[in-house]
């Protein structure tokens, strides 16, 4: 007998898991439409050319070292980070409320965050958004807090926020419990609150004390706009509560592999800055010591500098151009095709992905007959499209739902 023999499979993830039988599949009609990861017009990763730029640059820099960071990463990308997501006039930033830590990209500023919040804050319930990105049932829980409870999100007959449900569900919810928040582009339904709605929920939020957790993992890449994707974070943190916000460069910086994000906590008043900093350093010097530096380096440098600065919001306008073309393309290609129903929630989505409205029966018929692979709630990623894939993609949904 071995220690070992008690482990039990654990299940595949719903999203990961996808791409592994992609690779699998020998079929040359294969097409991915699962993954979160951008792809150029022929289906190509795609590095920015901003990021190749710098890459090059340290590499033929003789004083370019891999010296370790500190815990709480690199000094001069939390700066940058801090403001391209509060906003270079935000009043939490002038006050010196905010603590901003290096984190192992978003799903790393999740962990850390949430495990302060089991470690200092309390054993608090978190509440999710019914949908959400699966990765928040598992992250919360492992962090050491109970297993998540969900708030309505999305009423799929009308395909829109139900923000009476919503607002119902933090209504009731348990004081002082903290709210996941997608802060823009919601994976996977694509569907946001309006401003009027975030300033409804930021008020139910205030009256129940419940504290926001900000996840910012398409800042840039929803709108094509860095200071439009961060509006409803910024409305929170400027109406001076407790809160934690998240952030990634993988999508707006195309650095999926190299882990870059941040962790902000804001706070009410400045007295536990220092405290609360000291301690998130004592954490992550326990989980992982410190965090990578190549990614930070080159996110650091775009974002100091005006010129390179405004090549990436260049690269971010161009991304989600290209995104929104391939949801006209694939509204426009079922309608001449004839599939039955409405597909305009298609275009009238925003961010990464696309909620089809597609039954996990219709999906796995579209993997067996035509090699598509998509998550089982029907999420297309827009970016996996491209203009010699999109027909062929929309007679296959015609099909399905036939
Ligand atoms: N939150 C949401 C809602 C996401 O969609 C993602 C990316 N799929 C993340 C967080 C974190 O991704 P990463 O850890 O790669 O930054």
């Amino acid at each position: 007998s071995s220690i070992f023999d008690r482990v039990k499979e654990a299940p595949p993830d719903p999203i990961l898991s996808i791409s592994a039988a992609y690779r699998a599949d020998p079929s040359p009609k294969k097409v991915n439409l699962g993954v979160g990861a951008y792809r150029t017009d022929d289906g190509s990763p795609y590095v920015l050319p901003i990021v190749k730029h710098f890459e090059q640059q340290f590499a033929n820099d003789p004083s370019t070292t891999h010296e370790y960071l500190p815990q709480d990463g690199f000094t001069n990308f939390n700066y940058h980070s801090a403001r391209l997501i509060l906003g270079h006039d935000s009043s939490a930033l002038k006050e010196e409320r905010v603590v901003t830590v290096q984190a192992l990209s978003g799903t790393g500023a999740l962990r850390i965050g949430f495990a302060f919040i089991a470690n200092f804050i309390g054993n608090r319930l978190v509440y999710i958004p019914n949908p959400t990105w699966s990765n928040h049932r598992n992250v919360v829980p492992q962090a050491g807090l109970p297993p998540t409870k969900n708030y309505r999100y999305f009423e799929p007959n009308t395909r829109a926020v139900d923000i009476e449900g919503l607002l119902q569900d933090l209504s009731i919810a348990i004081e002082g419990s903290i709210v996941i928040f997608h802060g823009c582009a919601h994976n996977p339904t694509g569907a946001d609150p309006s401003k009027a709605d975030w300033q409804r929920i930021l008020k139910v939020v205030k009256s129940k004390k419940l504290v926001p957790f900000f996840d910012n993992a398409y800042q840039g890449f929803a709108s094509g706009n860095l200071d439009t994707d961060a509006w409803s974070t910024r409305l929170f943190v400027e109406s001076g509560i407790d809160m934690f916000v998240a952030q990634s460069y993988a999508k707006n910086m195309g650095m999926y592999g190299e882990r870059v994000g941040a962790l902000n906590v804001i706070l009410s008043s400045s007295g536990p800055v220092t405290a609360v900093k000291s301690q998130l350093k004592q954490l992550i010097r326990a989980m992982y010591s410190n965090p990578p530096l190549h990614g930070a380096r080159i996110a650091a440098a775009i974002m100091s500098d005006k010129e390179s600065f405004r090549q990436w919001e260049m690269e971010l306008e161009k991304m989600s151009a290209r995104i929104q073309t391939m949801r006209l393309r694939l509204r426009d290609a079922l309608n001449k095709n004839g599939a039955p129903g409405n597909w305009d929630h298609i275009v009238n989505q925003i961010g990464m992905f696309s909620f089809t409205g597609l039954t996990s029966q219709q999906v796995a018929f579209m993997r067996d007959k035509y090699h598509i692979y998509m998550t089982s709630n029907g999420r297309v990623s827009m970016a996996g499209l491209t203009e010699s894939t999109v027909d062929y993609v929309a007679d296959a949904i015609k099909d399905a739902v036939e």
